[in-house]
């Protein structure tokens, strides 16, 4: 029998309803052997996180001001959600240690991860509780350096070992452990990184990341009404999607299930028929597609720097002189549009602010330019697709739309792998564009 690893998120089980709901998708299942649970999420939008409680808890504790008020909001979370399940668990006692052990910590210096990770260790306690299955500490199976980066292949060894004797078993998501023993947690979100790498450890068939969103959405709601979701999407796509803004998994999650070529598929737990999003290595023979486009994301803020130069094309190292003075500013860039005589080189805001005066006048001196100037104000759109790969007429049929929408095309891109092509326009431009492009490709 195959393996699936279910992460869900805070949101799948901010309350003892959700609870019920997990429950009911797990064992629908047979395969759905190993859980990863988040800590409880909000239940309405004014809601609290109990993750941002215990960082909150963490920090009164630092600067010695009582936080029982805090933690009694915790409690209240925990014990009501075991209470209306009817669940036999000692979690008063567990509270009690975490609250001490937070206060400890504190005392002694540490940081914040301790508190953090007990929202998802609870939260474990009371789902295994819940599913009649074994209980397994993230901190005996996720291992963490002494530079506190993480120990995949220790990680992998440790949880086939431990879960191979186990039929069924819930490991808390977000946090592992450093070799002294003491807790260290992953970034926020980091559950989905959690689930991964249980996932590659187990050796699943199958990650499945459960939510509360039936899948990615073909491009940002709040431009276009009701976009179509992604039945099935390649790791690559989705790299080029999230670099570009749109935001689906934390960025670490991706890197052990990819590797291992195990997909992804991503859930509602409110809609727990609906297939969802399947995320899967181009090889595998679900990529094959007829769709031309998979995903549009874009991104506000950024600025062209544009240089010129007559003959600029017989001037050995000029590109590389003109980079150079963005490293040593410490500045990356993303693009580089360039002509005959004139090279442009687009750039993020944030990594220009309070150094974009003094990057003009160290271009200016380096490569002595006919002309230097800038173009601020760049949206980038990436329309992304593995269906647009060796088909003609694509990047015709998205800049019509653009034309017909009259929007002003200011930089294009095309990559190479023909995955994606990206269009700079003005930033006033930005939803009209986006519209745009989705409606050329989506009837
Ligand atoms: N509970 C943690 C957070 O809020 C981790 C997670 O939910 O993935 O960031």
């Amino acid at each position: 029998m195959s393996i699936k690893v279910c992460k869900f998120g805070g949101s799948s089980l901010a309350d003892a309803a959700q609870v019920r709901k997990v429950r009911a998708i797990v064992a629908a299942d047979p395969e759905r052997r190993y859980v990863v649970p988040s800590a409880p999420g909000k239940r309405s939008d004014d809601d609290q996180k109990i993750t941002d409680l215990l960082y909150l808890c963490h920090e009164h504790a630092r600067q010695g001001v009582p936080f029982g008020e805090v933690f009694t909001i915790i409690r209240r979370r925990f014990l009501d959600i075991a209470g209306e399940l009817g669940l036999g668990l000692d979690l008063a006692g567990e509270l009690d240690r975490a609250e001490a052990g937070i206060a400890e910590r504190a005392k002694a210096a540490h940081g914040p991860d301790y508190a953090a990770s007990r929202g998802e260790y609870l939260n474990g306690r009371i789902i295994a509780e819940v599913l009649g299955c074994a209980f397994i500490d993230a901190a005996e199976l996720i291992r963490f350096d002494a530079n506190g980066r993480l120990d995949e292949q220790r990680s992998y060894a440790m949880i086939a070992q431990r879960l191979g004797g186990a039929d069924r078993a819930v490991i808390p998501g977000f946090y592992g452990s450093g070799p002294d023993g003491e807790v260290i947690t992953f970034s926020r979100g980091g559950s989905d990184v959690s689930g991964a790498i249980v996932a590659r450890g187990v050796g699943a068939a199958l990650y499945e990341n459960w939510t509360d969103v039936p899948g990615l959405l073909m491009t940002d709601p709040r431009i276009v009404d009701d976009p179509l979701t992604i039945e099935v999407i390649t790791y690559r796509e989705l790299r080029e999607l999230s670099y570009s803004g749109a935001s689906v998994l934390h960025e670490d999650a991706v890197f052990p299930v990819r590797s291992a070529g195990i997909p992804v598929n991503i859930r509602s737990t409110d809609a727990p028929d609906h297939p969802g999003t399947r995320i899967v290595s181009m090889d595998d023979p679900e990529a094959e597609t007829s769709h031309a486009i998979t995903g549009i994301a874009g991104r506000r803020d950024f600025t062209i720097i544009n240089v010129e130069k007559a003959l600029m094309n017989t001037e050995l190292g000029f590109g590389r002189r003109v980079l150079n003075v963005l490293e040593v500013n410490g500045i990356s860039f993303e693009h580089m549009p360039s002509g005959i005589d004139t090279l442009g080189v687009v750039i993020k805001d944030a990594n220009l602010e309070g150094k974009l005066k003094r990057v003009l006048a160290e271009i200016e001196a380096e490569v002595r330019p006919d002309k230097i100037d800038i173009d601020p104000d760049l949206a980038l759109i990436a329309t992304v697709g593995r269906g647009m790969s060796r088909r003609p007429g694509m990047a015709a049929r998205l800049f019509s739309a653009l034309g017909a929408a009259g929007v002003n095309i200011r930089m294009i891109d095309q990559g190479s792998s023909e995955l994606n092509i990206i269009v700079g326009v003005n930033v006033d431009d930005f939803e009209t564009a986006v519209r745009a492009i989705y409606h050329a490709f989506v009837e």
